[in-house]
């Protein structure tokens, strides 16, 4: 403890009026060594002059020590300094302390005298508050439950603070959380990936993951009534280059297709009775596509006979039309019977076709078609206007045209031009 500055008070007190004489004396002490050695008179001289020294030292300490300080004691004074209370320890005002009297002031200047007691602040003790458990949730570590107090801040096990508790003992873990097997939010497809949907089965909190595109598994066939291709058994999607048209041959009864489709005959034509067969006369119901005509037919009145013709103008106007398919039964293709069938891209005449009629074919869209053994007359202008590149002819020999000149149909693009000549003539065959 450095020494406060009241020091200065006591330049003068007790102590130092008793040195100031000690010194002197033992001042006159050295000279009667000296003195020894020296002759009488000086020796006289010497202790008188000794003795009025020592003489008036006392007088002049005893006259000093009562000017300066009052023949009182003069306090060597400590700052004890303020110290504030805290919950557990005691605290105390600022007071005075005298090293050299131990006795305790209030002030400074030691008018007022305390005992050290009397400077004492009680401990505040604690100011407990109950602190309620919170629940770790997934994320977020919870809390014990405790007792805190307000004004030190600590934790305690109890409301008498017998316990304290250090922070990180107050501290329940967050659980993390707790993932399900997951759903499948967005399957995946061929070329495009799917999801997986991951849910925390405590707080609902989700992640995804990415599902693999499928690829395409091309092992289904497909067909429809003119078509068969092969498609992806998982989308759908028609596998490039396997589409081809039915080729239909007879098997046993039906007509059937290599792929195992059957033809599909058009329903809800018109038809009329004539001569032992059936004519058709018009699209009835027919709701356009493919026109498969079929090979016999019963009108509940004449019984099952054969469709031996298509009316003139039967299925006139018509460019929902896009494959035509005569069974062998047809021998007569009336006039106009497909005039401007301008969605009509294939043609199958049967083998008894033997009679094609004027513009029967005229503004459809063939491009090629096979002429069958048994024709003998084509009309005038039966394939005009369409965009003909090959007719080929099962017996192209022998025909001649309307004016009786020999027509060569011997050439399929030849004969494609002759025939799609929008104001061609007629042709037979002997
Ligand atoms: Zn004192
Ligand atoms: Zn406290
Ligand atoms: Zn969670
Ligand atoms: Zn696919
Ligand atoms: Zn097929």
């Amino acid at each position: 403890m450095p020494r406060p500055f009241q020091r200065d008070f006591h330049v003068f007190g007790e102590g130092v009026y008793i040195r100031v004489i000690f010194v002197v004396l033992n001042s006159a002490v050295n000279r009667l060594k000296v003195y020894v050695f020296m002759k009488k008179k000086t020796k006289r001289i010497l202790i008188i002059t000794a003795v009025s020294v020592a003489v008036i030292a006392a007088v002049a300490g005893t006259v000093l020590g009562i000017m300066f300080c009052g023949g009182g004691h003069q306090h060597f004074m400590r700052t004890v300094r303020a110290r504030a209370a805290t919950c557990t320890e005691d605290g105390n005002s600022a007071y005075y302390h005298c090293e050299d009297c131990g006795k305790y002031f209030a002030d400074m200047l030691g008018e007022s005298e305390i005992s050290p007691e009397d400077a004492v602040i009680p401990a505040t003790g604690h100011d407990m508050e109950y602190v309620q458990a919170r629940e770790p949730s997934c994320t977020q570590a919870g809390e014990e439950a405790h007792w805190q107090c307000l004004n030190c801040g600590k934790a305690f096990a109890d409301e008498g603070a017998s316990e304290e508790i250090a922070s990180e003992g107050l501290v329940i873990p967050a659980e993390g959380h707790d993932m399900d097997d997951g759903t499948e939010t967005v399957a995946a497809q061929c070329g495009v990936p799917g999801e997986m949907t991951y849910s925390c089965l405590t707080c609902g909190y989700t992640e995804t993951s990415t599902l693999p595109a499928l690829e395409h598994v091309f092992d289904r066939a497909a067909s429809d009534g003119a078509y068969h291709w092969t498609e992806c058994s998982l989308c759908g999607a028609e596998r490039e280059n396997s589409r081809g048209m039915h080729d239909f041959v007879l098997n046993g009864a039906a007509e059937e297709c290599a792929c195992g489709a059957h033809i599909a005959y058009a329903e809800g034509l018109q038809y009329a009775y004539a001569d032992g067969g059936y004519a058709v006369t018009g699209a009835g119901d027919f709701e356009g596509g493919f026109l498969f005509i079929p090979p016999e037919y019963d009108d509940g009145e004449h019984g099952v006979r054969p469709v031996t013709a298509v009316a003139d103008e039967a299925f006139m106007n018509r460019p929902d039309i896009v494959i035509v398919r005569l069974p062998d039964s047809v021998a007569q293709v009336g006039d106009r019977a497909f005039f401007m069938c301008a969605g009509a891209a294939f043609v199958t005449f049967g083998a008894g076709v033997e009679d094609i009629g004027d513009a029967a074919f005229y503004g459809c869209s063939l491009a090629d078609i096979a002429l069958p053994a048994a024709l003998a007359h084509i009309g005038e202008q039966a394939f005009g206007e369409c965009p003909l590149v090959s007719a080929a002819f099962a017996r192209p020999d022998g025909w001649t045209d309307g004016f009786g000149a020999p027509a060569n149909f011997g050439d399929a693009a030849a004969a494609a031009a002759l025939l799609s000549d929008a104001d061609g003539p007629a042709f037979d065959r002997a």
